[in-house]
């Protein structure tokens, strides 16, 4: 690296320190490129680690931990009512798990040489960027790579609605447990969250404008979880919006699309995220971006612009931290001249409830939209015996195979621990295993997985 007059010049400039920028500069490292990154918290970590995935699964643990308490009654074990501190809580949370990992990333990028540098980016031209901050530079790259994520997209209309209506970060702060909250979107963040500020004792009622939850997913995949979420929440209002909220005595009033008002102490707006693209000076490179702000890139992650890539949420959607990741390693490999591509078949994804809900590959309603011939075959937890002794019959193991080759193409997953079951899914789509691969493997005895096996006998005993 070559200072004077703070212009700072190396191989690859990585803007935003989530897990597709830190993934990305600590790749470029391994193959020898001097990567910086630059980012406006000054850590590497992002939303995953710092509002995102990691507290919400620390604090969804802890609801599962209640709940184990409340099943443990079925078999004569009684803990009593459980107490819950917020302050030893929030400081495990934050402390425990979330300041560990940044502080674990920290001393990796110090490992690999990759610098992390505090202030906002802005691109000044293909080939540099500005700092702004308290250390005001500029950064000449051979390339960069754009890591700037996405944020909380508020609720059209009702951006002004004060400060007991809460984004996901809000909420991840735990400031305290509302009596009633409204959670609005029923996707991932609404049933994660909700299924948390359930667990801590809210009456949560949640609103989802479609006419079901987490919309897209199998529908029987979603109804374990649409289940046990009726029993959890006071209720769960599917096809409707709200569409007016104000705050009134310390409360907040929403109007729903229904005419219904519901009176609640805190809003949680879980209604998607958005790219965060707006600021950055793009309009100075080459790259091109759309009209929701998402950055367009091809399977090595270039943008239209050869010396900017774009990796992570800034770049659409599946917005998920394992697929920056993977992107964030496709870039760096693709600018050190490697013959790398983002062309995985199985992306997985994991909503993290209970029950989890899982799936990676082709879905049932995929195949339908496409017009696609697919075998399917289901596999009902209630004749597992791993399910049985965990006392959860609720689960389901769905494979889509192709009815020719029998190659597994997609499969789904729902009850608890899906979330780990879903690996060896992803890992059959995408090594193109057949059914019969599933099948002849040796599943340990007795396990959740060998639901997997299972699901593929199904479809063997009917070839
Ligand atoms: P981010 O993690 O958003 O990082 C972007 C970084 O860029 C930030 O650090 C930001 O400070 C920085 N930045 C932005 N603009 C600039 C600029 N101009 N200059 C400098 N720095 C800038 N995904 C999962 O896979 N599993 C989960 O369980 C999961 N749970 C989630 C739970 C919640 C509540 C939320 C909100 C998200 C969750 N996600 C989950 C999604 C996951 O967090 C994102 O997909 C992931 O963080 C995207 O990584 P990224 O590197 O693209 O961007
Ligand atoms: P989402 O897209 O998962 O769900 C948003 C929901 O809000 C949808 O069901 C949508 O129909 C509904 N909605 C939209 N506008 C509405 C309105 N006006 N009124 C009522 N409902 C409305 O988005 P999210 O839950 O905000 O999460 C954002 C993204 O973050 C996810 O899509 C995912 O990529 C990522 N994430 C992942 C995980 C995980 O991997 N476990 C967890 C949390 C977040």
């Amino acid at each position: 690296m070559v200072m004077g007059d703070l212009v700072v010049e190396v191989d690859v400039a990585v803007v935003g320190g989530g897990p597709g920028g830190y993934s990305a500069a600590f790749r470029c490292a391994e193959l020898g490129l001097e990567a910086v990154v630059v980012d406006a918290t000054a850590r590497l970590g992002g939303a995953c680690l710092f509002e995102g995935c990691i507290p919400s699964k620390a604090l969804l643990h802890v609801a599962a931990v209640l709940d184990a308490a409340e099943r443990a009654k079925e078999f004569g074990v009684d803990f009593g009512a459980p107490r819950v501190a917020l302050e030893p809580l929030r400081r495990w949370k934050t402390e425990r798990v979330v300041g560990k990992l940044a502080r674990g990333l920290a001393s990796v990028a110090k490992a690999k040489g990759v610098e992390v540098v505090a202030g906002r980016a802005v691109f000044e031209g293909s080939r540099e960027l500005r700092v702004e901050g308290e250390t005001p530079q500029k950064i000449r790259f051979k390339h960069a790579i754009l890591a700037t994520g996405a944020a909380p997209s508020p609720l059209p209309g009702l951006e002004r609605a004060g400060d007991r209506v809460l984004d996901s970060t809000a909420a991840l702060a735990l400031a305290d447990v509302p009596g009633r909250l409204l959670v609005v979107g029923g996707g991932y963040i609404g049933l994660e969250l909700g299924q948390v500020y359930a667990a801590l004792g809210s009456a949560v009622t949640l609103v989802e404008m479609l006419d079901g939850l987490l919309p897209g997913v199998d529908r029987d995949l979603v109804q374990p979880l649409a289940r046990r979420a009726e029993k959890q929440f006071a209720s769960i209002l599917l096809g409707t919006r709200v569409v007016a909220l104000s705050e009134a005595g310390g409360a907040v009033e929403a109007q729903l699309s229904s005419g219904e008002t519901l009176v609640v102490d805190r809003v949680l707006v879980a209604v998607g995220r958005r790219p965060q693209s707006a600021g950055l000076g793009l309009e100075t490179t080459r790259a091109a971006v759309d009209a929701r702000g998402v950055v367009a890139v091809d399977e090595r992650c270039r943008t239209a612009d050869p010396y900017v890539f774009a990796v992570g949420d800034v770049t659409g959607e599946p917005m998920l931290a394992h697929r920056a990741m993977r992107q964030g390693k496709v870039a760096a490999e693709v600018i050190a001249g490697r013959p790398s591509a983002f062309d995985n078949a199985a992306v997985p994804a994991v909503v993290f409830t209970d029950p989890e809900v899982a799936w990676c590959g082709l879905t049932e309603a995929e195949a339908a939209r496409e017009g696609r011939a697919v075998t399917i075959a289901r596999f009902p937890w209630a004749a597992s015996g791993r399910a049985a002794t965990l006392g959860r019959a609720d689960g389901l193991t769905k494979l889509v195979a192709d009815p020719e080759s029998g190659r597994v193409l997609g499969v789904g997953l729902v009850g608890p621990g899906a979330g780990e079951l879903v690996a060896e899914a992803a890992l059959a789509v995408e090594a193109a295993l057949t059914v019969e691969d599933l099948a002849a493997t040796i599943h340990a005895h007795p396990t959740l997985s060998e639901t997997l096996m299972e699901a593929a006998e199904t479809l063997l005993r009917r070839a």
